[in-house]
């Protein structure tokens, strides 16, 4: 009888939802895992037989998720969750937050309000980031990369006063230079986190330095990621400013393409998702702030159209004091079920493109698709596991449709990334996450010492 070949982790027993191109369930499951690669995927039965495990994890009644991708998240909103008055739409919020609370952000803020965001959506199944801006890029990079967990982040980098917008607004070369120079310092690095370009956007952005952080981006081989068309302001501007739609402008000057992240992108009409299908350029849908800022979603939101020209669309819980949550399985949830009722057609969400929105299609607009994203042979160990013997969870008949409609984020059990356990029976193991709370609430209390804002409620706070 043949040897058995020596590997570093099997996973066996489990029902795996690989995401591979065939879209294969398999239940009674096992993959297999040496260093930071899956070496093979396929049944626990076949797979026993033939490799021989330094730590056999035994995942019955548990469910083998690809780590989800977080593609849209902020960190120096952090320190504001809850903070701002709920009756505001998203421009005089914006200015709200930005004149009230950006202004004195710190870099330990950003630091520590990072590494909360990221142990919050990491409990639930997300191994990878997309970040959408920081102002103290070097300090935060370094200090949240201890996580442990992957993803890029960049500099909050915009040149023009939209709407009376004008705090912490910079020159064009100030954005260009501070860019070109962090992409340059981190180039490769630091453990799993790299450094990529990122504007505000949203008639934030002049045209010189959409056209030059997309060449700046070419040539780094990194991601450009920007927020535009969120509100019907955005538009009515690109108009005045332009004669054209946001996104019409943006293909004018040659700034979309296939490394070209641009996040909610709810008021887009069919000709501008022409536009995204030709140029490939990658959309982040974030249904919790789209609702919660009152972008549309129900009277404008074209997602099923835009995943039906070929669009690759995946999703952000974005900013904690937008969402405000970061919680990965109820924004899932919430891509799956708003399609239904704004088409007022329940076949136009389904359970299954919320999940590839949150895996393959994340990795594709990071340009890490043949790195993570799905459970395949060669890709990197980048797993979620949740534990499907819980009240949520049963009766058990179909677990995608358990995973996405019936599941809490906190039935995420484990979390492996680049082979390593980061999260085990729900205990981060890369960093205290006692001592992140603290953190937080002791910055919070000097924060709000310094701001003196009202609490925003009708009731009677004693
Ligand atoms: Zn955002």
């Amino acid at each position: 009888m043949a040897s058995k070949k020596i590997l570093d982790l099997l996973i066996v027993d489990g029902t795996i939802v690989t995401v591979d191109k065939e879209r294969r369930v398999i239940r009674n499951g096992a993959v297999a895992i040496s260093k930071n690669k899956i070496i093979e995927v396929g049944k626990s039965s076949a797979l026993k037989k033939k490799y021989q495990a330094k730590r056999v994890y035994d995942a019955n009644e548990k469910l083998i998720m690809p780590g989800l991708i977080n593609s849209h998240l902020h960190f120096y909103h952090h320190m504001h969750r809850g903070l701002s008055p709920e009756n505001l739409n998203g421009v005089p919020w914006s200015d709200f937050v930005h004149r009230n609370v950006a202004t004195i952000v710190e870099p330990e803020d950003e630091i520590w309000g990072g590494l909360g965001i990221l142990i919050e959506t990491l409990k639930t199944g997300v191994t990878t980031f997309l970040e959408a801006g920081s102002y103290n890029t070097d300090e935060t990079l370094e200090g949240i990369a201890r996580i442990g967990m992957r993803g890029k982040m960049g500099r909050r980098s915009f040149d023009m006063v939209s709407q009376g917008h004008d705090m912490l607004v910079d020159s064009t070369a100030i954005c260009l230079k501070q860019n070109e120079r962090f992409m340059k310092k981190y180039k490769g690095g630091v453990g799993l986190v790299e450094p990529c370009i990122v504007l505000v956007g949203m008639g934030r952005c002049t045209d010189e330095l959409y056209k030059k952080s997309k060449v700046m981006a070419d040539h780094h081989e990194t991601v450009l990621h920007m927020h535009q068309a969120n509100m019907l302001e955005n538009v009515q501007e690109s108009y005045q400013l332009y004669g054209e739609r946001p996104i019409e402008h943006l293909y004018k000057i040659g700034a979309l393409g296939e490394n070209v992240v641009l996040v909610h992108m709810i008021h887009v009409n069919s000709r501008e998702i022409n536009m995204l299908a030709e140029t490939k350029t990658n959309v982040v849908h974030c249904p919790s702030t789209a609702i919660k800022l009152a972008y549309g979603l129900s009277a404008f939101g074209n997602f099923p159209e835009m995943a039906q020209a070929g669009v690759n669309v995946s999703i952000g819980t974005d900013a904690s004091d937008c969402s405000n949550f970061n919680d990965m399985v109820r924004l899932i949830y919430l891509t799956a079920a708003t399609p239904k009722d704004y088409r007022y057609d329940a076949a136009a969400g389904s359970a299954e493109k919320a999940i590839e929105m949150a895996t393959i299609n994340g990795a594709k607009a990071l340009n890490m698709e043949n790195e993570i994203g799905s459970i395949e042979a060669g890709k990197k160990a980048d797993i979620a596991i949740f534990d499907m013997h819980r009240p949520d969870w049963v009766p058990l008949y179909n677990e995608i449709q358990n995973f996405v409609y019936s599941a809490q984020g906190e039935s995420c059990e484990s979390v492996i990334i680049d082979g390593e356990f980061i999260m085990k029976d729900r205990k981060v193991l890369s960093i205290d996450e006692e001592e992140i709370i603290d953190r937080i609430q002791f910055r919070a209390k000097k924060i709000s010492a310094n701001l003196k804002l009202p609490t925003y409620s009708p009731w009677k706070w004693l």
